[in-house]
């Protein structure tokens, strides 16, 4: 069987199975079951926030034979197509490589007519400012007319650079970042289904070196899993994404601190040895003394364990 990302597998297949947008998915669904279904969304946010995924989520609880309370129920003959790519009335297309206005030309040919099969022919544009100029006037003009059987959703990080004809001819909805817990929440389920052992410091660290972005976590976590068929530990997770140890920073934090230069010195011929960039182990203990900063006034810290807490707070006396 060929091997599939982690991310493609666990990518989830209804708006419920989504976490931290829910007041997207619940808005979606209310309009599914009332029929009230608009015929252009616009999806804007970080990356890997869930765009993408519910535009798809999307496509296909419009289309379904037996839609259950707003949801697809991926089983129908027209959900099965959807899902392994073969219907022709949806259609997925990337404006970062598909941006001129003969690309959009042919959309707005092609709606004219009828869907093959599907109820709504569903157009999902990803990265829809990289849009030319010629192509978003020819998007324009399918947008103010669009045919009843024609849907467009619209995705991007970058809602700013879309112009403001367009911005007013869609439903938007904004993407948050996705809170720390609720990463860490996924996690967990992708990590029993898989059978991935990980400590919940790792967990917490990947969900915090993951930024809100999900599919950066499961990336993050996937590599984890293929370095190591052991527990994943946070010293793994650190050490593959290039961040020196917390250990090596505390050295040359503690030595800056009690003016003491050999071991400065010492400290930083270590991270040469290691082959770490110097660059990045600069910036690292800059992060760090702010960390201990913001310790010491918070006493909250996300990214350290308990024993690393320990340590943070004898150095910030
Ligand atoms: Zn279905």
């Amino acid at each position: 069987m060929s091997y599939i990302a982690l991310y493609r597998k666990f990518r989830p297949l209804k708006f419920e199975d989504m976490v931290g947008q829910e007041h997207i998915t619940k808005t979606l669904k209310n309009q599914i079951m009332a029929g009230r279904v608009g015929h252009a969304y616009l999806m804007s946010g970080g990356r890997g926030t869930g765009k993408t995924t519910s535009a798809k989520i999307l496509a296909r609880a419009v289309n379904c034979l037996n839609p259950q309370d707003g949801e697809p129920c991926n089983e129908c003959e027209i959900c099965k197509e959807i899902l392994e790519g073969s219907l022709t009335d949806v259609v997925e297309m990337d404006a970062a490589s598909n941006n001129s206005v003969e690309d959009i030309r042919a959309i707005r040919d092609e709606v004219n007519f009828l869907p093959t099969k599907a109820k709504y022919r569903v157009y999902i544009i990803d990265e829809v400012h990289m849009l030319s100029v010629g192509a978003f006037n020819a998007l324009l003009k399918t947008l103010e007319e669009p045919p009843e059987h024609v849907k467009f959703i619209l995705a991007t990080t970058e809602p700013q650079k879309l112009p403001a004809t367009i911005l007013s001819r869609c439903q938007r909805f904004d993407y948050k970042k996705i809170k720390n817990e609720d990463v860490i929440r996924r996690l967990k389920i992708i990590c029993t289904q898989s059978n991935i052992k990980i400590t919940e410091d790792a967990l917490k660290t990947i969900a915090v070196l993951s930024e809100g972005a999900m599919r950066d976590a499961i990336s993050i976590l996937e590599r984890c899993s293929q370095e190591s068929s052991e527990e994943i530990t946070i010293e793994l997770v650190k050490d593959l994404v290039g961040l020196p140890s917390l250990e090596i920073i505390h050295k040359l934090t503690k030595a800056i601190v009690e003016n003491d230069e050999t071991v400065a010195l010492q400290a930083i011929d270590d991270v040469v040895n290691d082959g770490k960039d110097l660059y990045n182990f600069i910036w690292e203990v800059i992060k760090y003394c702010k960390d201990i900063l913001v310790y010491k006034t918070t006493k909250k810290l996300d990214l350290y364990s308990q024993e690393e807490m320990v340590r943070n707070s004898r150095i910030s006396q």
